[in-house]
């Protein structure tokens, strides 16, 4: 790797080792695990170094507080992201946003900013939903959008609760849900992120702002069929589930590309038992859809619902659908998104069709988020990238509006 031009891309640098993925390339860094961990080890050491002091909270987010003039910490300023990673993801996807919430912090001091209000840098976990399921649960949990019974109940692939290894990583599982008082300290949040499409690409900018996030939603289907013996069961006699998911996920493309603007994948699926001579006796498939209307949203996953029960029928099998979460569109507070942009010297306003915390507490306070360009415009893949210099003007923007919010 070169060497990093940049105090954004030094700070990423440190990382670079941490959590990466041999057999899928790029990183997997799941929520708890030692890969996670180790990076809010380094969060906490570059916040303690600034002098900062990082708490974990009672839902597992990690906050710290630039609060020089020691004023009371309601309605403050906040920027944060995440530190958890999809299966086989990138290097900039929640860490970029953290690692330019440090170097704005920086530059602030820099510049000589006295805050009028105190700045928080907060980590929020399982954001990718990539080990329990439920994307952004920290924020969700936070904010009451999921209750904790059910946080508590979510199993990770290996079957264990998201209970169990959040009290292994030393979390009481009883202070999960709700939390008024975190919730009171949040007056305006901004999330920097890497842009997970081409549109600065396309624009030649190396900054926009947010408009909205695509509603999205993500279902479990679990085909049932029969298991048995790939010798002796002749054609005839099957009832093949795996056949069955096969057919549900042609029909998800052809119903997505139905209804203009849809975006319908499923890229997960899992027979049981997964032997290569075994007739598999169930499998789950996950179905991840998003459109700026939820309403269509709603149509295409109850078609691809009734459609997916038809052709599992067609094979002997049966079909159990099941939502695990769902986010309407979030359009962004738009007053704050013009004050972004009119600090930043008017720079593009874009959508962006991949979930984000910061698209779970705008329900709550007024929120905003920037992005910076990725040159490949491929995300959720070793493939996503951001340039030092990107990264670094990135930082300054944030900067730029966090000094602006914070005056
Ligand atoms: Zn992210």
């Amino acid at each position: 790797m070169p060497e990093p031009t940049t105090a954004t891309g030094g700070l990423l640098a440190a990382i670079a080792g941490t959590g990466r993925d041999a057999v899928r390339g790029g990183y997997s860094r799941p929520v708890f695990s030692t890969a996670e961990r180790d990076l809010v080890s380094w969060y906490e050491a570059e916040l303690t170094a600034r002098g900062l002091e990082p708490e974990i909270d009672r839902n597992g987010i990690v906050w710290a507080w630039w609060n020089p003039a020691g004023l009371p910490l309601e309605g403050a300023v906040v920027t944060g992201s995440h530190l958890d990673s999809v299966p086989g993801g990138g290097a900039f996807d929640g860490p970029l946003g953290l690692a330019s919430a440090l170097r704005a912090l920086d530059l602030l001091r820099g510049r000589g900013v006295e805050p009028a209000r105190p700045l928080g840098l907060a980590v929020f976990p399982e954001e990718e939903g990539s080990r329990f399921g439920v994307a952004c649960l920290g924020s969700r949990l936070l904010t009451g959008a999921v209750t904790a019974e059910r946080a508590l109940n979510l199993t990770d692939p290996d079957g264990n609760t998201f209970a169990d290894v959040a009290r292994r990583a030393g979390l009481d599982p009883a202070g999960f849900g709700r939390d008024e008082e975190a919730l009171a300290r949040i007056g305006t949040f901004v999330e920097l992120h890497v842009e997970q499409g081409r549109g600065l690409v396309d624009l030649d900018a190396p900054v926009a702002v947010a408009s909205s996030i695509l509603g999205h939603g993500r279902w479990r289907f679990s085909v049932h069929g029969q298991g048995n013996h790939a010798g002796t069961t002749l054609l005839d006699d099957r009832r093949d589930p795996l056949l069955a998911a096969s057919r549900v996920v042609v029909a998800v493309r052809e119903v997505a590309a139905a209804n203009p603007g849809a975006r319908a994948t499923v890229g997960r699926l899992q027979p049981v038992p997964g032997g290569t001579n075994v007739i598999a006796s169930r499998v789950d498939l996950w179905l991840d859809v998003r459109h700026p209307d939820d309403a269509v949203t709603a149509a295409v996953v109850a078609e691809i619902s009734r459609r997916a029960v038809e052709l599992a029928a067609g094979e002997g099998c049966t079909v159990q659908v099941r939502e695990e979460s769902l986010s309407p569109t979030v359009d962004f507070d738009p007053a704050l998104a013009r004050r972004l942009g009119a600090t930043l010297g008017g720079v593009p306003a874009l959508a962006t069709g991949a979930g984000h915390d910061a698209g779970v507490l705008a329900a709550h306070v007024p929120t905003a988020m920037l992005f910076t360009r990725n040159p490949t415009g491929v995300s959720h893949s070793p493939e996503e990238f951001c340039t030092d210099d990107d990264a670094e003007a990135g930082s300054v923007a944030l900067a730029d509006v966090l000094a602006d919010l914070l005056r």
